[in-house]
């Protein structure tokens, strides 16, 4: 169910005016409707690069405000206490939400070692299970008190603003990971150039996100719109968006499947920033 709080700064965001109606990938400006929630919310396809995405927009800025302040996932926003985190720790996150080992064991098979950047990383338990596993690793989260809590309480190193993270050294990282994390931004248009200038040439990127193959079907949408599209989820990737989108940006794609309704994809930055584009 949408929540009171949502649905009215939609109807508001409705009723002010001239809505940004842009793609949030390559700003295009005609996308076709494939359904609704709510009434008011719609699952939107650019009809230029393909992406789906959910209308109305936010702002940038409403959006940081959300995940500053509003954002609440379970063990993924909720910072343990004291006892809490001792054992999770003490366990390494196994049996939890958060145990990342089946995702490491993937990462291994590709960079066994080197520099890591988890990018939207919250409070830092992936931050922390990627060091134990022995990579060289920094963690990016917009949300300061969950940044200052992983740096705070698990000793990792975490970078919490926007500006630094654009002024990292160029082909800085083995590897980029991001896991349920690009279908929450407001605006994905820098995101791909990003992660290539940070990355080495030869660099794995590795995405996680929910699979939203099929929802541009009247039975995919139906199928798939609890999750696709909402307060939350901003975005909805499919496997043509990715594959497509990575190959524009010189990455050579390895992996890209259906695994229990997550879509995830290793890439490998093919070529070194000086003779791409
Ligand atoms: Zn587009």
């Amino acid at each position: 169910m949408a929540n009171i709080k949502y649905l009215t700064k939609v109807v508001t965001t409705y009723l002010s005016g001239p809505m940004d109606e842009t793609c949030p990938f390559c700003h295009h400006t005609q996308a076709e409707v494939l359904g609704n929630k709510y009434f008011l919310v719609q699952l939107r396809k650019c009809q230029n690069c393909g992406l789906m995405f959910r209308f109305p927009k936010e702002k940038p800025e409403e959006n940081l405000r959300f995940y500053q302040f509003d954002y609440k996932e379970g063990l993924t926003t909720d910072l343990p206490s004291n006892l809490e985190l001792k054992n999770l720790l003490e366990r390494q996150f196994k049996n939890t939400t958060k145990d990342f080992s089946g995702k490491i064991d993937l990462l291994k098979s590709y960079v066994p070692k080197g520099k890591l950047l988890d990018f939207g990383c919250s409070w830092g338990y992936g931050v922390w299970q990627f060091q134990q596993a022995g990579y060289d690793t920094i963690g990016f989260e917009i949300s300061q008190p969950r940044a200052e809590f992983g740096s705070k309480y698990l000793g990792v190193d975490i970078i919490n603003r926007l500006e630094e993270i654009n002024n990292l050294a160029k082909e800085s990282f083995d590897v980029i990971f991001t896991s349920h994390v690009l279908e929450h931004l407001p605006d994905i248009s820098n995101v791909f150039e990003l992660f290539y200038k940070l990355l080495k040439t030869g660099g794995i990127l590795a995405i996680f996100v929910p699979n939203c193959d099929g929802c541009n079907t009247l039975s995919g949408f139906k199928k798939k719109k609890s999750f696709a599209f909402g307060e939350k989820h901003t975005i909805a990737y499919d496997s043509s968006f990715l594959s497509q989108t990575l190959e524009n940006h010189k990455f050579s794609v390895h992996l890209l499947k259906d695994h229990h309704s997550e879509l995830q994809v290793i890439a490998k930055k093919i070529m070194n920033l000086n003779e791409a584009f």
